[in-house]
């Protein structure tokens, strides 16, 4: 039987989840809530588990894992556990929120349509079918188009009492204010790398692989245990020694163009990936020149080829360029020109402006 993680066994977000539990213990739990922080950083992964230990049969803490709510739960099948998601991307099961015919489908982009949100606030306003409640689960929720997100207002501020709504949302500055108001927001940070390798240690990951996917996965556990290792390590290899030829020979712009393309990616989950990446070793760069140790380092392991990077651009142009790449990456919307926006960044390595 596949089951879902339990709140127990979550790594990290030790403060988000006691903060819930907390809640629920004392029957404050709030009925619209925001999950927000860095993709795959844990927050569909919290929302999941809260939502197995809210349905499941024992009522007691945590989920379970072996009840029929728990099994439903974990097979996609609970009628009280209800997902919306963007619909070009073919989701789950589908389920009332995400009912489309297939030849619509390809019509419509990547965006959580007004009629789903409005299947929402019908399915919120009916009673459970099994459960005590019913939880409803928004992802990702900045991908509600405006028109969606007034639709949502009315059931955020008046929800019905059985009914919990979880928005998640990578990117909270592309929803409304209003609906940011009106729910209760849960930040989800990263973990330090060091912590998070410990982690994975005792969960029987060898000692230097662990601090390499604890690394590699910018302290985000799911994404550690998942990343495929050999991969990720060769498209770091490529990023530094790109960038480390554009610091020395700013002329290079067969190369420009080749990295940017590379860090551009296919999608703007790639250009994000890159972007994340791009800093962590940036900041690398920065600390390795100011004299930082090897063994303080993120990229540990990278920290000769890192430490002539952040020789060659000096640390305060590359603390500068680690803030360009936040802002960059932290701004980012929809529909922007990727390759462009690496190129910028780019040509800010080899000596151009800082965008
Ligand atoms: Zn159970």
């Amino acid at each position: 039987m596949s089951r879902t993680t339990s709140l127990g066994e979550i790594i990290g977000h030790r403060g988000a989840i006691e903060l819930l539990q907390r809640a629920r213990r004392g029957d404050r739990l709030p009925h619209a809530m925001l999950f927000q922080g860095p993709e795959s950083v844990g927050k569909g992964t919290v929302a999941r588990a809260l939502a197995a230990a809210m349905l499941c049969e024992t009522g007691g803490d945590l989920a379970c894992g072996s009840c029929p709510a728990c099994d439903k739960v974990a097979h996609g099948n609970h009628p009280d556990l209800l997902f919306v998601h963007r619909l070009s991307r073919k989701i789950d099961k589908g389920g009332p929120m995400n009912d489309v015919d297939d030849a619509s489908v390809s019509d419509l982009s990547a965006f959580i349509r007004i009629f789903q949100i409005r299947e929402l606030a019908k399915h919120a306003a009916f009673a459970p079918r099994e459960g005590r409640c019913r939880i409803f689960i928004v992802d990702p929720a900045d991908r509600m188009n405006p028109e969606s997100q007034n639709a949502l207002l009315k059931t955020l501020e008046e929800p019905p009492g059985h009914s919990f709504l979880i928005l998640i949302a990578s990117r909270p500055h592309l929803l409304l204010s209003t609906v940011r108001s009106r729910s209760f927001v849960v930040g989800f940070a990263p973990m330090p790398a060091t912590e998070l390798a410990e982690e994975l240690v005792e969960r029987g990951i060898p000692h230097d692989e662990a601090l390499a996917r604890a690394a590699l996965s910018g302290g985000r556990a799911g994404r550690a245990i998942d990343l495929d290792l050999d991969e990720l390590l060769r498209r770091r290899e490529h990023l530094t020694s790109g960038l480390l030829s554009l610091a020395s020979s700013p002329k290079a712009i067969a190369e420009l163009s080749k990295l940017a393309a590379f860090l551009a990616g296919k999608d703007e989950d790639d250009l994000i990936e890159g972007l994340e990446l791009m800093a962590a070793l940036l900041r690398d760069a920065a600390r390795a020149s100011s004299g930082a140790s090897h063994e303080a380092l993120l990229h540990a392991d990278a920290a000769d080829q890192l430490t002539e990077l952040g020789n060659r651009l000096g640390p305060a142009r590359a603390g500068r360029l680690v803030e360009s790449v936040e802002k960059l990456r932290g701004e980012l919307r929809f529909n922007i020109n990727r390759t462009l926006l690496a190129e910028s960044l780019l040509a800010a390595v080899a000596g151009g402006p800082l965008p």
